[in-house]
């Protein structure tokens, strides 16, 4: 078959899927469409939006997910990586339940917030001081915050397209539309020569450096030799080195800091550390954070009403101190390793385009044939390649109609409850999908 018969074939084939997911799933499509006569798009998260319509979950417990109609699902998506626990833990969600009965809008400090810190100062050495946000998006604009209030003749932070930071901080497609105003610096993830030489020419005007030790779109870790090139660099020109471990602090007990042996000077969490409920986190080194001493005269005021909510505050200490176990830890990254081995295998085997990257529990599958190097512009080309896009959609509804929940754009992130079993009928299904549709793989998948 010809290319453009193939891609006729792909047109078809997706056309077909979506007809068959709609009409297996009435009652999230009827959900949907009531919901956009009130929201745009009717959507209130945009990552959460896919063609036709996104399913809309009632149940869930353990890694499985049940739908509006009555499916159900393994959950490999793990809500980006904020579900680590798995769905109604009995531990986390006792602690909350808890909490929740004892007194929630209280006014004033509670019991849980400074033992939350104590485990989160425990976990990360790097992480000296800590202060709670209500997400991840909060805690890197109040880390960034601060490192420009401590250097008020620089006005630059340095950042990497393809790099997601929050809403406001999105430099996937470079410098976005709705990114927060103010003073970028753009540079090429994974490029040690170029952004060495980037921060050198514009040293003494960068506050900081803001950088995901693993690029969470598409899961593409960073390399040693680039984290270690930013520590070299930061420490030589008096710049703070901030890694955004929002997505990454649960490859190891210290994140991917602690794998690589690379010390930031401060470090952004959130997701699962809030044990489910809404969180983010920065904290470092003691002689920035102590700035935020209210006890100080000159001291930064960091405000947010619900920084220390009970509901977070007590279901992320359940949550890290006694599930997410050094052992729970090994186990689940271990098993993510695993995982992204045999699906390489797979498509090795089949010969087709098909990669998956990432790091431990957190694995990006690719319609491609590489992912390395990350070019920022040539990943936004592949991003708007519709061929690409089409495969992606077909891949994903039928994931789904076999009983597998992951992002459309291949993001996975295993839950806790995941076992060997569930990983291995997901690797059937990627199998017989790729059997399915190797020739056109082959044929739409630019080389
Ligand atoms: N940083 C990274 C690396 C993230 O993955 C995310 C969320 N996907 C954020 C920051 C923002 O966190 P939140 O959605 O809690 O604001």
């Amino acid at each position: 078959m010809s290319v453009a018969a193939e891609e006729q074939a792909l047109a078809a084939a997706l056309a077909a899927a979506e007809a068959a997911y709609l009409s297996k799933h009435p009652q999230s499509a009827a959900r949907h469409a009531h919901a956009l006569r009130f929201m745009p798009g009717g959507n209130t998260r945009s990552v959460l939006h896919y063609a036709p319509f996104p399913l809309t979950w009632t149940r869930a417990a353990g890694n499985r997910l049940t739908d509006l109609d009555g499916g159900e699902y393994v959950d490999l998506l793990g809500e980006y990586s904020a579900g680590l626990y798995g769905h109604s833990n009995p531990v986390v969600n006792g602690a909350i339940k808890a909490a929740v009965d004892a007194g929630t809008v209280l006014g004033g400090p509670n019991v849980f917030e400074g033992r939350l810190a104590e485990a989160i100062c425990a976990r990360f050495p790097s992480i000296e001081l800590v202060r709670f946000t209500n997400s991840g998006t909060e805690a890197n604009l109040m880390a960034l915050a601060l490192c420009r209030a401590l250097a008020p003749d620089r006005s630059l932070v340095l950042v990497f397209a393809g790099g997601y930071h929050g809403g406001v901080l999105d430099f996937r497609n470079g410098i976005g539309p709705l990114t927060a105003p103010g003073g970028w610096l753009l540079g090429t993830y994974n490029d040690v020569q170029g952004t060495r030489t980037l921060l050198r020419e514009n040293a003494a005007r960068v506050a900081a450096v803001l950088v995901e030790p693993m690029l969470g779109g598409g899961c593409i870790p960073g390399t040693v030799a680039f984290l270690e090139m930013l520590r070299n660099e930061c420490s030589a020109h008096g710049i703070a080195l901030i890694f955004d471990e929002v997505m990454t602090s649960r490859l190891s007990t210290s994140g991917l800091q602690g794998l690589h042996g690379i010390r930031p000077d401060l470090t952004t969490l959130g997701k699962y550390l809030g044990g489910g409920a809404s969180f983010g986190a920065f904290g470092g080194r003691a002689e920035r954070m102590q700035w935020l001493d209210p006890g100080r005269a000159d001291s930064f005021a960091h405000a947010g009403t619900f920084n220390n909510n009970v509901m977070s505050m007590a279901g992320g200490l359940a949550g890290l101190t006694e599930v997410f176990t050094p052992a729970a830890c090994s186990r689940l990254n271990a098993l993510g390793d695993h995982l992204r081995e045999r699906l390489i295998g797979i498509g090795r085997a089949h010969g087709v385009p098909f990669l998956a990257t990432g790091v431990g529990s957190l694995i990006g599958l690719h319609f491609a044939r590489s992912v390395f190097p990350v070019d920022p512009l040539a990943r936004r080309c592949a991003a708007l390649d519709a061929q690409r896009r089409s495969v992606e959609a077909l891949f994903h509804l039928a994931m789904l109609d076999s009983g597998f929940y992951l992002s459309r754009r291949g993001y996975m992130a295993l839950s806790l409850p995941t076992t060997a079993d569930d990983c291995e009928g997901f690797s059937a299904a990627v199998d017989a999908f790729l059997v399915d549709h190797r020739l056109l793989l082959r044929a739409v998948i630019p080389g």
